[in-house]
């Protein structure tokens, strides 16, 4: 392979959460009608097992609600919120904030990821009336690569480089220093080094004033180094895509260091188990038990162990956290 592709196992990983997210949708268990359009027609049929499909229900559902709750708490200050996703993939998220009534308390939705994956989405966004008939003001630039319009914009960059020289230019014209600001990381940093993850972490703290609010989201898998973590890792290594990020988080308490190591005030983080036993509604859980069978249970709870949800608050003395939950 040439050096340039060397990173095309990790790109791949965004064709499988979209279409993880498409099975869960077309079992029921999510609603979300934008994902198709970014799924190509051949992959239109490829059912998950039951176990993806639960994980991808409480994931999404979870960051779901920390980002409307994001939203909601910035409006009550009086203030438009921005949000920034990293490694955003094929997410659909920002249509489905656009189709609620929140997304007149979003000033800016700005997605990243890499050349490759940014011209394709914004193909899908030319193409489909859907989609980009959602946006207003569409340009297209950097040969096709970005995508601007009022509220949502496409930039690509590789998030390993040092930010201040990749992400700089765009990114000054657009973010405004002083609104609240939620990075999201939705399975992405274990792609990269630790290191390379904490510079991209610190470059937001350092660029925002130090009044205005920063929350962060990451989504994660991690105990890769117990025995039923191990055999994850491996079927990863197996697709050629490399972890480097993965190790240094060995617990669920570890995963707060992503945040706390980087001036935020508060940080909690919760297992998809955790999540599915204690904070899914009762209600919505006899949902979703009726929607497939699933016989092995004990593999499910093995697998949500590994995986985690992060979020941190950076705000001034007295500001509080962002949210009790959990
Ligand atoms: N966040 C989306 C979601 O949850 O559906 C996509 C997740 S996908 C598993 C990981 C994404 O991160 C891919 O789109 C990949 O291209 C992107 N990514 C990984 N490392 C990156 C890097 N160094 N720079 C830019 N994007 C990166």
């Amino acid at each position: 392979r040439p050096p340039q592709d060397s990173d095309e196992p990790i790109r791949l990983t965004d064709s499988d959460a979209a279409l993880a997210r498409l099975s869960a949708v077309q079992k029921h268990y999510l609603a979300d009608p934008f994902i198709r359009h970014f799924v190509p027609r051949a992959h239109l049929q490829s059912a998950r097992p039951p176990l993806i499909n639960i994980g991808t229900y409480v994931r999404s559902e979870s960051i779901d609600w920390l980002v409307n709750t994001w939203i909601d708490m910035s409006k009550a200050e009086g203030k438009k919120c921005q949000i920034v996703s990293l490694g955003a993939g094929s997410d659909t998220r920002f249509w489905r904030i656009a189709a609620s009534h929140r997304i007149a308390d979003v000033a800016k939705y700005i997605e990243l990821d890499f050349p490759e994956i940014t011209t394709k989405k914004a193909m899908v966004i030319r193409k489909s009336k859907d989609i980009g008939g959602m946006l207003s003001n569409i340009t297209v630039g950097s040969g096709g690569t970005t995508l601007h319009s009022d509220v949502y914009n496409l930039l690509a960059t590789d998030l390993r480089h040092p930010p201040s020289s990749s992400l700089s230019p765009p990114l000054l014209n657009m973010l405004d220093k002083s609104l609240p600001t939620l990075l999201l990381f939705e399975c992405v940093l274990v792609y990269m080094t630790p290191s390379a993850s904490s510079s991209v972490i610190q470059w937001f703290v350092d660029y925002f004033d130090d009044s205005a609010p920063l929350g962060g989201i990451v989504y994660e898998m991690f105990g890769l180094e117990d025995s039923f973590g191990k055999v994850m890792k491996n079927n990863l290594m197996m697709r050629n895509v490399e972890l480097p990020g993965a190790e240094p988080y060995p617990t669920k308490e570890s995963l707060l260091q992503r945040f706390l190591a980087h001036r935020f005030t508060s940080a909690q983080a919760l297992t998809l188990r955790e999540i599915r036993n204690a904070y899914v509604p009762r209600g919505e859980l006899e949902r979703i038990s009726h929607l497939e069978m699933l016989d092995e249970i004990e593999e499910l709870n093995l697998v949500l162990d590994h995986y985690a949800i992060t979020w941190g608050f950076k705000g001034q003395d007295g500001d509080g956290q962002w949210t009790n939950w959990g």
